[in-house]
Formats: structure tokens, sequence, C-alpha cells
């Protein structure tokens, strides 16, 4: 199941007949993911949902506000410029062996107030990295993106 598909009887849900599979999780995106996957495949945007009360928005968007539970339910286009809040380098792969390269990923701010996006940085080295780097996202083509987090495929320093 991905993102756009959605369940039409509760039962599907609640009712598991056979074996479990337990190896295969399959997760949705809810509401607002699914709203922020399909900008990002279709558009090329990056939403957010912002509480006015608080004045913070939330990058990727959420449909309730985490400090004070207000219903959010209008999306704003953040822009693909960000700035890195942190940042951690990966120098050992999943395997436990080294990188040839190592990988940087970032937690991204996109405006004040904004929660960040952890995502991949490139064109950067663990020499060049830091907090504060002013970034922008690096996009597949429109042909290629299927409304995942890697259709955004790094985020690069600007200027
Ligand atoms: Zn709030």
């Amino acid at each position: 199941m991905t993102f756009s598909e959605k369940f039409q009887k509760t039962t599907d849900v609640k009712h598991w007949l056979g074996d479990m599979e337990v190896d295969h999780f399959l997760y949705t995106a809810g509401i607002a993911g699914e709203a922020f996957f399909v900008a990002l495949r279709d558009k090329g945007v990056i939403l957010g949902t912002r509480c006015e009360l608080c004045g913070i928005t939330y990058v990727p968007p959420r449909i309730y506000c985490e400090h004070c539970f207000a219903e959010l339910n209008e999306y704003t286009d953040v822009g693909l410029r960000g700035r890195v809040r942190s940042f951690t380098i990966a120098r050992l792969g999943k395997d436990g062996n080294e990188l040839k390269k190592p990988e940087i990923f970032a937690v991204i701010d996109f405006g004040s107030g904004t929660t960040g996006l952890l995502h991949k940085l490139g064109e950067v080295t663990p020499e060049t990295v830091k907090v504060g780097l002013d970034v922008e996202a690096v996009l597949k083509p429109k042909s290629q993106r299927g409304g995942h987090i890697t259709d955004i495929e790094y985020f690069r320093p600007v200027g």
C-alpha cells in the first residue's frame, strides 16, 4: 500500500485472516503526509502547515499543532531553500563498514519558526559543512518523482 491508497472498509484494518506478516508492515503517510508527497511529486514544492496561534510552521506538515492542538488545515509552500540547523556525518554504512565517501545528514529549517526537515546534504564536504549553511533542494526530474522523500535527491549549498 502506498500513500495514495485508502482503506474503503474498516474491516480492512481491523481483521486479519490467517497468519500475520510481521516483516512487511506498511504505514500510510496520513492526511498531511499525503498532501506533502503529492505536492512534492506533482509540483516539486515542499509543503508545511502553520499554526498562527503559536507562530510555528510544521515541515513536513501536521494536521494538528503539537503545542496548542489547533487544527491545521491550510498548507503553505515553504520554498526549496532552507538553512542547516544541525547535522551529523555518517562514516559507516548499514553493514558497519566504512563508507567510501562520508554522508552528511542535516535538519533543515525553512525560515524562522519552522520545524526541521531531516534530509541528506550533497555538494558539500565534512570540512565545509556548518550550522547556518544556506541550502536548496535538488529535486529529481518530474518524470522520475514517485511521491517519496527521495524525490528530493539532497540539499546543496546556495551561492
Ligand atoms: Zn499552535
